[in-house]
């Protein structure tokens, strides 16, 4: 539980932020990295009032890709995916059943392709016998034009910070409500992303927007995405073209994560 000082502190420490990201958005320079984040400690960017309403999925029948999709994975190879940090192939499993699995020491993977503003569906799972709590219970996360983080977490009865849950855009936007299924059961997202576009300083001439389904229901409602995700202090930013999606290994402790049937569209 936190205590009312901490409620209070975690009220201030909102504020402070959200004005001080209004201010970076005002005037900002190419391959900005905002000195302020010099000191921050990562709980400084770690919110956790108020909660999203729990909300109960609907029943979710299986969604086959259409026929102008790219299928990503398919259940029978990772041929469309390398390695995140140097492009070597994925070292990721695939199990035969229709699903890949998260290998830790592999790292990331991404898409061999990149991509400018697209429609993403994928599917994920943690296991019915997950461990762990907080961000170290099924963190993974899909990383929009490798750089912008669609948070993957259990929050099935799993707390953490507001801005950390599944379906938020990582430390930026809380999801609008948390509709996570239990463990051992998959979970869906549908994903609408529009590129940024850049003025010649690097700038943002347009944000980069979201637009997250999380199994049904609508957690990310054409969101701006205020920069880079980043783990401590303040998004950044630089320009940049097309970019692959990226899956995130994350470094925690508990039972690994599983996707399957990862499509995408062009816009
Ligand atoms: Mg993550």
């Amino acid at each position: 539980m936190i205590d009312i000082n901490m409620k209070k502190f975690v009220f201030i420490a909102a504020s402070v932020f959200s004005g001080a990201m209004c201010l970076a958005q005002s005037s900002i320079p190419s391959d900005y990295r905002d000195d302020r984040t010099e000191g921050m400690s990562p709980q400084m960017s770690e919110f956790y009032a108020p909660q999203p309403a729990k909300v109960t999925p609907g029943a979710q029948a299986e969604a086959g890709a259409p026929s102008d999709a790219i299928v990503l994975f398919d259940g029978s190879n990772l041929d469309r995916w390398c390695s995140g940090n140097d492009g070597v192939p994925a070292g990721w499993s695939v199990n035969g059943d229709g699903t890949m699995t998260v290998v830790k020491e592999a790292g990331d993977i991404r898409t061999r392709d990149e991509f400018g503003d697209f429609q993403l569906h994928i599917e994920w799972r943690v296991p019915a016998c997950i461990h762990g709590e907080g961000q170290a219970r099924g963190n993974s996360g899909v990383f929009l034009q490798g750089r912008y983080e669609v948070q993957v977490l259990d929050n099935y009865e799993n707390s953490t910070y507001v801005n950390g849950m599944a379906g938020s855009i990582y430390k930026q936007s809380v999801p609008l409500v948390n509709p996570c299924r239990k463990p051992g059961e998959w979970n869906v997202y549908d994903i609408i992303y529009t590129a940024p576009t850049f003025k010649e300083d690097g700038t943002f001439r347009t944000h980069p927007f979201v637009t997250v389904i999380f199994n049904g229901v609508l957690v990310q409602n054409h969101t701006m995405v205020l920069g880079t995700t980043e783990y401590i202090g303040f998004p950044t930013f630089g320009a940049h073209g097309k970019g692959p999606v990226t899956l995130q290994s994350h470094g925690d402790p508990s039972e690994p994560i599983s996707f399957k049937n990862i499509w995408i569209r062009n816009l």
